[in-house]
C-alpha cells in the first residue's frame, strides 16, 4: 500500500534556489515536450506519413546546457506526467494537455529514490542533487520511500511529498454505520446506527476570510504594474488564499478520518451540490464548504481503512420521504427546515430526516445486516 507523507521543508538559501531552478527544469522539459509531440502530430497529419517517434528528456540536454545540472530523475518524470496527461486525455477524461505556466501552475517536481537517495536522517531528509535538507518531520512512518515531491508554494514555501511503501495495516473493523446529509445549514447532519445524532457546524473560513482577501486583492489592483510594492501586494494576496486553504483542509481532514474510524459504512449524498450551484445566491457558500472535497477524502480513507462508502443515488429523495413511514411528500423548497408527515404525523427536521434516510442505505446494500428495530418498516 502506498502512502503519502507531506512535510515543511526548511531548505538553505542555496538550496532553495536549486530547488526553484529544478522545478523550473521539469516546467522546461513538460512544455518543450509538449511542443514537439504536437509538432510531430501536426506533421504526420500533413504528410500523411508515419508519426515520428517523440524525443526524451536527455535529447535536450546537449541544445539546453543548463539541464545538465538539474536531477534527471525530475526530468524524467516531467515526462511521464506528461504522458500520463495525454493518457487521461485519449482516455476522455481530460481535456489536451496544457503548456505550464510559472505563476499559475503548480510548482514542483518529482524525484525517485535509488537505493538511498531519499531518505531521512538525523531530522533532516535528502534528496537527489540537493543533499541534506532541514525539515519538521511532524509524524513519522515505517517503509520504503519510493519518491518524493518537491512543492513550492506561491508565498515560497517549500515541502516535500513522501510516497511511501507499506505493509498493510492489521484491519480493525468499526463499530458504527453512518447517513450524511450535507447542507448548508450545517455542513453535515450525520445519524448513526445507535441513532445518534451529530450537527457539524459550517465553517465559514472563506466567508470571514473573504472580506481581508477581498481587500488585498483591491490592495493589489491598485499598485503599479512591476513595482516592488505589486510584488509585495501579490504576496499578502497569496498568503491569506493559502490560509484559508490550509484550515479548510485542516477541518475537512479532521472529519473525514473521524467518521472513517467510527464507521464501518458511510453514506453520503453526491448530486446535491451540483443541484444547488446552480442557484447563484448559494453557490458562493456552497464553493466555501469544499463537499467535493470531503466526498473524496471519504472514498480514499475508506479504501485505506477498509470502510464502505455508498453514495446515494443522485436520485434518491432523501429529503423528500418520511423517515419514519417511508411516505414521500414531494419536493421541500430548501428554506423548508421542518415539517411534519401528512401520512403519518411524525415531525421532521429536515437534515435529521434526510440523513436517517440515507443510513437506510446501509443495510441495503449490506446484505444481512437488519436495521435496528426502531427504524424497521
Ligand atoms: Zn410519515
Amino acid at each position: 500500500m502506498l502512502k503519502g507523507y507531506k512535510y515543511r521543508l526548511h531548505p538553505t538559501a542555496a538550496q532553495a534556489e536549486f530547488l526553484v531552478r529544478t522545478i523550473g527544469c521539469a516546467r522546461f522539459i513538460y512544455n518543450k515536450l509538449l511542443e514537439d509531440r504536437i509538432a510531430i502530430h501536426e506533421e504526420a497529419k500533413a504528410s500523411g506519413g508515419p508519426r515520428q517517434k517523440p524525443p526524451t528528456p536527455a535529447s535536450y540536454k546537449p541544445l539546453f546546457p543548463f539541464l545538465a545540472e538539474a536531477d534527471s530523475l525530475a526530468l524524467a518524470n516531467a515526462k511521464l506526467h506528461l504522458d500520463a496527461a495525454f493518457a487521461r486525455f485519449f482516455a476522455g477524461t481530460a481535456a489536451f494537455p496544457v503548456f505550464k505556466s510559472r505563476r499559475k501552475s503548480r510548482a514542483s517536481y518529482t524525484t525517485n529514490n535509488q537505493h538511498g537517495t531519499i531518505r531521512i536522517e538525523a531530522g533532516k531528509v535528502r534528496l537527489p542533487k540537493v543533499g541534506f535538507v532541514r525539515f519538521t518531520q511532524h509524524r513519522i512512518f515505517d517503509g520504503e520511500i519510493r519518491s518524493a515531491t518537491v512543492s513550492m508554494t506561491k508565498t515560497g514555501t517549500f515541502f516535500v511529498s513522501l510516497l511511501v511503501e507499506q505493509g498493510d495495516e492489521p484491519w480493525v473493523p468499526a463499530e458504527h454505520k453512518v447517513g450524511i446529509d450535507l447542507g448548508l445549514e450545517h455542513f453535515a447532519v450525520m445519524t448513526n446506527d445507535a441513532l445518534v445524532t451529530e450537527k457539524i457546524a459550517n465553517p465559514r473560513h472563506l466567508r470571514q476570510g473573504e472580506a481581508r482577501l477581498k481587500r488585498a486583492q483591491r490592495a493589489l489592483s491598485r499598485k503599479k504594474p512591476g513595482s516592488r510594492n505589486r510584488e509585495k501586494a501579490r504576496l499578502l494576496l497569496a498568503k491569506k488564499h493559502e490560509k484559508v486553504r490550509n484550515r479548510r483542509h485542516d477541518f475537512l481532514h479532521k472529519l473525514s478520518r473521524r467518521i472513517v474510524d467510527e464507521n464501518q459504512v458511510v453514506v453520503v449524498e453526491t448530486l446535491k451540490p451540483r443541484e444547488m450551484m446552480q442557484d447563484r445566491r448559494l453557490a458562493k457558500s456552497i464553493g466555501d464548504v469544499g463537499w467535493g472535497e470531503f466526498v473524496r477524502q471519504l472514498e480514499y480513507k475508506a479504501r485505506l481503512y477498509g470502510r464502505t462508502l455508498i453514495k446515494a443515488d443522485p436520485w434518491f429523495a432523501s429529503t423528500q420521504v418520511c423517515s419514519a413511514c417511508g411516505e414521500n411528500g414531494g419536493r421541500k423548497e430548501l428554506d423548508v427546515r421542518e415539517w411534519t408527515c401528512g401520512a403519518c404525523g411524525a415531525y421532521h427536521d429536515r437534515d435529521v430526516n434526510a440523513s436517517l434516510n440515507l443510513l437506510r442505505l446501509a443495510d441495503r446494500n449490506i446484505p444481512g445486516q437488519g436495521l435496528p428495530d426502531e427504524l424497521g418498516p
